[in-house]
């Protein structure tokens, strides 16, 4: 019998009925610990078929299922005290380092008086982790004290999504955590489309400064929409408004690793490229031959984007006829 060093409990993200594929990434990390056991935890409301999704996983030995009405929305102030307090028999707790993970997670370290790990990029031991510093210009070994409890948000960029195969059994886990009053679900703004979820998209194309207005912005929605992408912006197109903020893409945006990435319009700064530097083809549309961009990019074009966005449309236009 192998012996168990450390107990994970994986916090699931979800939504609509539908595991993220955060979560996958996030069990394969705490599979990645030597003589783990992989307990993942559902919060969720009554009937949610989300807890049978996360049981067919390969690695994980049970999902718990906290059901509750106040875990119909996911708020990080009302699963807090739920993950704090289901939480309590593991040696770590996992999120994704999603938005849901970095919300949730330093609440329930600050409940449970632990100590708060973010981005983990790879995992040496029990209480040994390395993450990114300086916008991803280096990485850091961070030593947990022994016998401490581990609070971590995982880099869902480094790592592979786990394997279905498992069988896992689902027990029912009551909570009797009080739950806060002072945060409540007002209302979902959400961008309606039917486009992939930036996080987990296999292409992005992401639009820059270059573009210069919310109108041209439309340029690349549409060379998105024709190739099944998801729209990501550079943090200038979002602060002047040309994308929304949640289309961020970098160190103060989202941290993509697509296996194609299209930066149109976009210089290729420090804090851009520390979001997509595990993305696996990078193309850059850029008029300036000396651009940073082209220093990352596997495939550059040099030219006007007003010019090739539309040629490149009528190509795949072409292309399927
Ligand atoms: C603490 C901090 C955090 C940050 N976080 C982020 C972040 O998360 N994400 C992020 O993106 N940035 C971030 N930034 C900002 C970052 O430093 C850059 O300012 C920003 O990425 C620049 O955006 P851009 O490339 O769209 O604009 P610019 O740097 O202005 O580049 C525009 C590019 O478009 C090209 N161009 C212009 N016209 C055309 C045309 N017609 N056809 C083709 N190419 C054209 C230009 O040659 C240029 O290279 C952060 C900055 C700081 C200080």
């Amino acid at each position: 019998m192998t012996q168990v060093l450390a107990k994970v409990l994986v916090i699931a993200e979800h939504a609509n009925g539908k595991l993220n594929v955060s979560t996958a990434k996030t069990i394969k990390a705490a599979a990645s610990l030597a003589g783990a056991e992989v307990v993942v935890a559902v919060f969720s409301t009554a009937g949610s078929p989300v807890a049978a999704q996360a049981a067919q996983f390969a690695g994980v030995s049970r999902v718990l299922e906290v059901t509750h009405a106040a875990n119909e929305h996911q708020l990080a102030a009302t699963l807090a005290p739920q993950v704090a307090e289901v939480g309590k028999p593991f040696t770590h707790l996992f999120a994704p380092s999603t938005t849901f993970g970095k919300d949730l997670m330093p609440r329930v370290a600050a409940l449970l008086d632990a100590p708060q790990l973010s981005d983990v990029m790879s995992i040496e031991s029990a209480t040994r982790f390395r993450r990114p510093i300086y916008a991803g210009n280096a990485i850091t070994t961070v030593e947990v004290s022994a016998g401490a409890k581990v609070i971590a948000t995982i880099r869902t960029a480094s790592f592979e999504a786990a394997a279905a195969g498992g069988s896992a059994k689902v027990e029912a886990v009551a909570s009797s955590a009080a739950l806060p009053s002072h945060s409540r679900f007002v209302s979902l703004a959400a961008a309606a489309g039917d486009r992939p979820d930036l996080q987990s998209a296999s292409k992005v194309i992401s639009g820059g400064r270059a573009l210069a207005s919310a109108d041209a912005f439309k340029l690349i929605y549409g060379l998105a929409d024709k190739m099944g992408a998801a729209v990501g912006a550079s943090r200038a197109a979002v602060d002047a408004g040309y994308a929304p903020n949640d289309m961020q893409v970098g160190q103060t945006g989202k941290i993509i690793a697509p296996e194609l990435y299209i930066a149109i319009g976009i210089s290729g700064a420090i804090q851009h490229l520390t979001g997509i530097k595990d993305a696996r083809t990078i193309v850059a549309i850029n008029k300036d031959s000396e651009a940073p961009i082209f220093e990352v990019a596997d495939i550059g074009i040099v030219g006007d984007l007003f010019q090739i966005v539309p040629e490149l449309e009528k190509l795949i236009d072409a292309s399927r006829k």
